[in-house]
């Protein structure tokens, strides 16, 4: 496998918050594992993939894997997505069965569940000689192979639109047309959230799909996991100070205390609650996966340990504090019993109404123009390297990786409009 290949196709983490691949597999590991767990509810993007790709995946995964000098390889994947593990179990790949709890894909819950082995914390899998790709970045790496760019990322289309379903979409329309051509939005005033219920966050219509995008929820404006989202940090706060109960629920709940790292959301809250301004004590903040656990299932008085997190960790970040926890981890003795069952979590997510089959569709669309983000990636935006008035095809490199970062290509032909924090192409037509 040529990992320049790979790098100069702008491949990115699809699943997450974009990590350049290049970088990922520029290393030596033990397993490889391929996280299918498709944790969100109502995402339907990993199972259809594999199911419609399985061949492709299967081979790319052993070529990643004897690339990486891994002597194993594991897919980890819901045992409900019979389809996609029927067709998974007729190859030679090492299947990991999942059980239907939530964050089954929080990555180091994963590589716990499939491998055994803990993850320190702060640290990453490689720590414990796992990498970890998600099942497009394992496509995309295909794609690569082949000498194709990335220009296009598939998700689930859901919640309050007309047609709910799974396709490939270029990258770069909005998200209106992605909902226009799912049938529309089946209520006037609705907003957005790009990604799942549970961790996504909100989007405006007219903001691009990127190469992370896994998921639009259309959702009502007034729909709870709106107005949570919308909820000032000040009201936050203030509800912290005046309701924790202390009853330590979001601490026993939470996934990445539960893997015994030193998360404790309660300690936190109680500090809050006691108005302390010195937040230096409170570091574990940094542990924080933002899985959404504390806020969305285990707080009985509605606060969130979450946001308070967040924003502890943008402070820390603005101070340029670094993450001071680095002990090894043992998963606690209370964690099997402490897993959230994900139909609990879409009932009390009051999505149960839009739990339904989003099926894949194979996508044609001519879009007029579209909006390419430089930075869709962990790491700096990449550099522009066409000019305004230019014309582009599509899979053209326009923007490249400056250090840290991913190549960023043309999803449509056409004439580059603008050049900015993103490259702006309309169609030849
Ligand atoms: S969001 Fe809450 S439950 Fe999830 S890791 Fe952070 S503190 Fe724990
Ligand atoms: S679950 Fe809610 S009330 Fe209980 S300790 Fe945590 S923040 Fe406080």
């Amino acid at each position: 496998m040529e990992l320049a290949m790979v790098e100069q196709a702008g491949v990115v983490g699809a699943g997450g918050a974009g990590f350049p691949t290049h970088v990922k597999l520029n290393t030596k590991a033990e397993i490889l594992l391929i996280n299918a767990a498709e944790c969100e509810p109502l995402l339907a993007v990993d199972q259809q993939l594999i199911i419609r790709n399985t061949k492709r995946f299967v081979a790319t995964v052993n070529k990643v894997a004897r690339y990486l000098g891994a002597k194993q390889k594991i897919v980890a994947i819901k045992k409900k997505h019979k389809e996609a593990v029927a067709a998974l179990q007729k190859t030679k790949c090492q299947v990991h069965l999942l059980d239907n709890f939530y964050p089954a894909g929080d990555e180091q819950v994963t590589v716990l569940e499939a491998t055994g082995r803990t993850v320190p914390e702060g640290g990453i899998p490689l720590e414990v000689g796992v990498v970890v790709l998600n099942v497009e970045t394992v496509l995309n790496i295909a794609d690569a192979l082949e000498g194709i760019p990335v220009t296009q990322t598939t998700l689930t289309v859901t919640g309050e639109v007309a047609r709910p379903l799974t396709g490939t979409f270029p990258i770069g329309i909005t998200a209106s047309e992605v909902i226009d051509y799912c049938g529309g939005a089946t209520t006037a005033d609705y907003a957005l959230i790009d990604g799942g219920p549970a961790m996504g966050k909100l989007m405006d219509k007219t903001d691009p799909i990127t190469k992370t995008t896994k998921a639009l929820l259309v959702l009502p404006k007034d729909h709870p996991q709106i107005q949570l989202r919308q909820m000032p940090l000040r009201a936050i706060l203030r509800q912290a100070a005046s309701a924790c109960c202390q009853c330590q629920l979001c601490t026993e709940l939470c996934p990445r205390y539960l893997l015994g790292h030193s998360i404790d959301p309660a300690r936190i809250m109680r500090a809050m609650a006691h108005g302390t301004a010195d937040t230096s004590g409170l570091t574990s903040a940094m542990l924080c996966s933002e899985c959404g656990v504390c806020d969305l299932f285990a707080c009985p008085m509605g606060l969130s340990p979450r946001r308070v997190n967040q924003e502890l960790k943008a402070e820390f970040a603005r101070r340029g504090l670094k993450n001071p926890h680095r002990e090894e981890a043992q998963p606690r003795a209370s964690r099997s019993g402490r897993k959230v069952p994900t139909g609990r979590l879409v009932s009390r997510l009051a999505l149960a109404r839009y739990d339904r089959p989003a099926p894949w569709e194979d996508v044609s669309l001519s879009p007029l123009e579209v909006t390419i983000r430089l930075k869709q990636h962990i790491g700096k935006p990449a550099q522009p390297v066409v000019e305004v008035g230019e014309q582009v095809q599509r899979g053209q490199l326009i923007a490249k990786a400056d250090g840290l970062g991913a190549n960023v290509h043309a999803s449509i032909d056409g004439k580059v409009q603008s050049v900015d924090s993103a490259i702006v192409i309309r169609a030849a037509r």
